[in-house]
């Protein structure tokens, strides 16, 4: 792709168009597409989208928001951002996504917002988040920062909720040469809401209507990011491939277990997932054969100094806690070859059969 990226690049130098402009248009409009649905609006970064969304959903000041307890740090600081408390529900043990059955529980009157977020590459349970929403007149703002391209039911990730979030940071499933995001959402109302706070509330030039942020997409990794989505749909196609492959040489190892995939849904594999005991000497070990390896994340956030206000301790998320003690992400990524899994997996065997 270098030579076709390199173009773009040099017409964005020749015309001088750095924050916004054409590329960033072209790139809202195609990303909007990808996703079926109406708008999309280029940001900063996946955080950035995510508190512009509950920005231009009126979220802010004394209000709750409903986020899992398992999810990158960035989920609860947007809410954070704008003023608002995350409220945290346990995970389901065998998704580790948000356990629905746990949302009702923590509803109170100052509840605006629930975040389900698309964890590890699968989205969450719409179906069962969308009705309780909708019975307590709660906005539902999609954290598919890990799920592009991901589907429930035939829809894909994003189009869902009022408004759905993405991260182009480069290590997800399509990344920019830097930071950047978007949000999509089929409401032109809310598509210009986010419109105005990225962009310091401006209606024109030097006139501002609200107080807003600079959270403006480049246009160079508008640029970038429109020549690699016509490549997302392979590239998760070769993550599904080498998971499946995960799959077979790991299923008679009973002391692995792999994240399951909920019904109705596909999974694009951000992170490669596995479950089992004494997972720091797994990892340790998968380290002395060379085996590259991540955790997704080894502190909750509620157990975080960061959110040490909010005053939880230990075992007030279980689910969550348990699983940040025996979870270990695998290399995954869509050129990893046949060989490469084949090995990964003979190791972890060796280690843990
Ligand atoms: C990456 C990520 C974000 C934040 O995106 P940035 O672009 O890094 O700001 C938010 N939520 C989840 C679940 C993520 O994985």
């Amino acid at each position: 792709m270098k030579k076709e990226i390199l173009e773009r690049i040099e017409n964005i130098i020749d015309t001088n168009s750095f924050v916004l402009g054409e590329d960033v248009k072209k790139f809202e409009e195609n990303f909007a597409n990808y996703c079926e649905v109406g708008y999309g609006v280029g940001v900063s970064s996946g955080t950035g989208a995510l508190k512009l969304a509950l920005g231009a959903l009126g979220v802010g000041f004394r209000d709750e928001v409903i986020i899992p307890a398992n999810t990158f740090i960035a989920t609860a600081e947007a809410v954070s951002h704008v003023g608002a408390t995350p409220v945290f529900v346990d995970i389901d043990p065998k998704t580790h996504l948000i356990d629905h059955t746990k949302i009702a529980e923590q509803i109170t009157e100052k509840t605006k917002a629930i975040i389900p977020v698309h964890l590890f590459g699968q989205m969450a349970d719409m179906d069962e988040i969308l009705d309780i929403a909708k019975e307590n007149n709660l906005f539902v703002v999609e954290d598919a920062s890990q799920a592009h391209g991901a589907e429930y039911k035939g829809k894909r990730a994003g189009s869902l909720g009022d408004v759905g979030c993405f991260s182009f940071y480069p290590g997800k499933n399509i990344g920019a040469f830097g930071e950047a995001g978007i949000c999509v959402t089929n409401s032109k109302e809310i598509a210009e809401g986010i419109q105005l706070l990225r962009n310091h509330g401006v209606t024109e030039k030097y006139v501002h209507a609200l107080i807003g942020c600079n959270d403006k997409m480049h246009s160079i990794q508008a640029a970038v990011l429109d020549v690699k989505l016509k490549h997302l749909d392979t590239w998760n196609e070769l993550r599904k491939n080498a998971a499946a492959l995960y799959k077979k040489h790991l299923a008679d190892n009973s002391n692995v277990t792999m994240i399951q995939t909920g019904k109705d849904r596909t999974n694009v594999y951000h992170v490669l997932v596995i479950e089992c005991d004494d997972r720091d000497a797994v990892q340790k070990k998968l380290g002395e054969a060379e085996v590259g390896t991540n955790i997704h994340y080894p502190i909750p956030i509620h157990l975080q100094e960061a959110y040490a206000h909010l005053g939880f301790k230990k075992g007030d998320y279980p689910n969550t806690e348990k699983a940040s003690q025996r979870i270990l992400s695998l290399p995954m990524f869509p050129e990893i070859s046949d060989e490469e899994v084949t090995r990964v997996c003979d190791v972890l065997n060796s280690i843990t059969k």
